[in-house]
């Protein structure tokens, strides 16, 4: 037997088998795709609460996780950097509610902001350099003595036969796994391009679809799409070109720039992030998905919870 089974090998399975292993649980990660292959490898991947909710949960998870990010961006080794972003609204005074959680905000003055958008700030949040710091964070959680199972689930049955104890990371997999019909893909597509010299991150919040620049060690991400339903996992031109147009509008570094990929993935969105701990006959089941637009912004605040509803 094993004490718990962590369901996902994306951001929030791996956040969450640390955070129960650090409590002294005996950890399996059961999943269908290696972390690498999963919609976290995907993402951007900024500190930046965007198409999750509700905002009062969001709040407290993401302030924890800013604080866990920045702790770890001191190290040198894992792909985290704390870094100014500019962001900038439709509104004249945006409603910057998740500020709470963040550092000090400069509001910018209006000779800096391009209309459409009306108003502009400057803040410092943690940047993931997702391949760096998703293989770093995949080590360090098997280092913990967390043991990976390649497994792909059609119930939680096999799984509540060798623990009394389930947490369900799945992601978009839960949608089959629960009969969870809130839960739909927001369909996100990026554009890898070279990183020459100093670029800003940068994120148009004024509306969808979201414009963004995020650099990471050797290139930058820009994005991108929402495109709500939509589950096609293959990269568009008319997307390409969009995101390439949009971001040279509102970046300058960014005009001329060099392809080097296009990536798709699908946000596991759902009108409320579920946090949850579901009794069963069979024993505690756990839920952690839904994370939508926000999965890198919120999951080690989500894993302390989880891990304090199957240690509590
Ligand atoms: C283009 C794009 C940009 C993004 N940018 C950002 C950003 O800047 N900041 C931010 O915070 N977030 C961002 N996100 C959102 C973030 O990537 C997601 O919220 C997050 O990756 C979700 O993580 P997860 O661990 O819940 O799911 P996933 O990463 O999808 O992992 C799910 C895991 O469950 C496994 N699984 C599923 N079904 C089964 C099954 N039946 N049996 C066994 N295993 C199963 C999968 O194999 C996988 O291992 C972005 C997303 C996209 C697509």
């Amino acid at each position: 037997m094993v004490d718990v089974v962590v369901v996902g090998a994306g951001v929030n399975g791996l956040c969450v088998a640390s955070e129960l292993r650090q409590r002294g649980l005996d950890v399996e990660v059961w999943a269908r795709d290696d972390s690498m292959a999963t919609v976290s490898a995907v993402a951007g991947a900024i500190w930046f609460p965007f198409l999750a909710e509700p905002r009062e949960r969001v709040l407290g998870w993401s302030a924890v996780t800013f604080q866990r990010l920045a702790t770890l961006a001191r190290r040198r080794d894992c792909g985290i950097a704390m870094a100014p972003v500019t962001a900038t609204f439709a509104e004249a005074a945006p409603d910057l509610w998740w500020a709470p959680a963040a550092g000090p905000i400069e509001r910018l003055p209006a000779a800096a902001v391009r209309a459409p958008c009306r108003s502009a700030i400057r803040t410092v949040v943690p940047i993931v350099d997702v391949p760096v710091h998703l293989a770093w964070l995949r080590a360090h959680v098997e280092s913990q003595g967390v043991r990976f199972v390649p497994r792909v689930l059609a119930s939680f049955a096999p799984a509540f036969a060798v623990a009394r104890t389930v947490v369900n990371c799945a992601g978009l997999g839960a949608a089959a796994l629960c009969a969870d019909a809130s839960l739909v893909p927001v369909r996100g597509q990026v554009v890898l391009v070279e990183r020459s010299g100093d670029v800003p991150a940068w994120i148009d919040d004024s509306g969808l679809p979201p414009f963004y620049a995020i650099p990471r060690s050797t290139d930058v991400v820009l994005g991108g799409t929402a495109q709500r339903g939509d589950a096609d996992l293959q990269p568009r031109i008319a997307d390409t070109e969009a995101i390439l147009a949009g971001i040279g509008e509102r970046v300058p570094q960014l005009r001329e720039v060099v392809v080097r990929g296009v990536k798709v993935g699908l946000r596991p969105y759902r009108p409320t992030v579920r946090v949850e701990l579901e009794p069963r006959p069979e024993g505690r089941l756990v839920h952690d998905y839904g994370h939508g637009g926000s999965g890198w912004t919120l999951a080690w605040g989500c894993a302390a919870e989880v891990a304090d509803f199957v240690v509590g």
